[in-house]
């Protein structure tokens, strides 16, 4: 054969073969990310509590408005550890992630100090996290304090029971119920609703891997 045709040959092959690569890459799984919502304490363990205000309370209303708002948010599915006042232990509310094939874990606390004057929101991971916690965690803390307008305490470590997963998680400490102003406004349904919506970009931002 003469050397064009040759050559003429062998570029129609590689179109066809580059055509069936294409067509038989796989789709990325089109179903909705699932995620598990922890509102932390419960039951009879109420967290903080001061001036009669309940920590186990305020994170049970902030992690129903993350679900609530998740549902408008498009492709995610809010799972949460407990929808009413009762306590699952910590290690089934991991459980429960797991089974669910969660991508990721949130439990959400407000905080208490002896000093009335500290002020302001946190996020904890535990002492051996990977990065993905910690990627997870600086989103979450980033957007929280910007949606809520709080003081931004940083992102911290110390041992959680949040090692005895795999999956990417933190710990989000909304305010301090010790810290009059931060309690009011913990109380306040506007306000809880801004928490709410920025834990939800921060998990949203974290996903999209920014
Ligand atoms: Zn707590």
């Amino acid at each position: 054969m003469p050397k064009p045709v040759i050559v003429l040959l062998l570029f129609s092959f590689a179109i066809v073969l580059t055509a069936a690569i294409v067509a038989t890459v796989p789709q990325a799984p089109l179903g909705p990310a699932v995620i598990v919502i922890d509102a932390g304490h419960g039951g009879h363990d109420p967290g903080a509590v001061v001036s009669g205000v309940r920590e186990k309370d305020v994170n049970l209303s902030i992690a129903l408005l993350v679900q609530r708002k998740a549902q408008s948010a498009g492709n995610l599915r809010v799972i949460l550890t407990r929808t009413a006042d009762v306590y699952p232990p910590l290690l089934e509310r991991l459980d429960l992630a797991q089974a669910v094939g969660a991508r990721l874990y949130i439990s959400i606390h407000a905080n208490f100090y002896r000093d009335p004057t500290i002020c302001g929101v946190e996020t904890w991971v535990d002492t051996d996290a990977d990065p993905e916690s910690l990627r997870l965690a600086r989103a979450v803390q980033q957007a929280v304090v910007a949606a809520a307008g709080a003081a931004d305490r940083g992102v911290h470590q110390q041992t959680l029971y949040l090692r005895h997963t795999s999956l990417p998680t933190a710990l989000v400490e909304v305010g301090y119920l010790s810290c009059p102003a931060e309690r009011a406004k913990l109380q306040d349904p506007t306000y809880q609703d801004r928490v709410a919506a920025g834990i939800l970009a921060g998990i949203l931002s974290f996903l999209q891997g920014l």
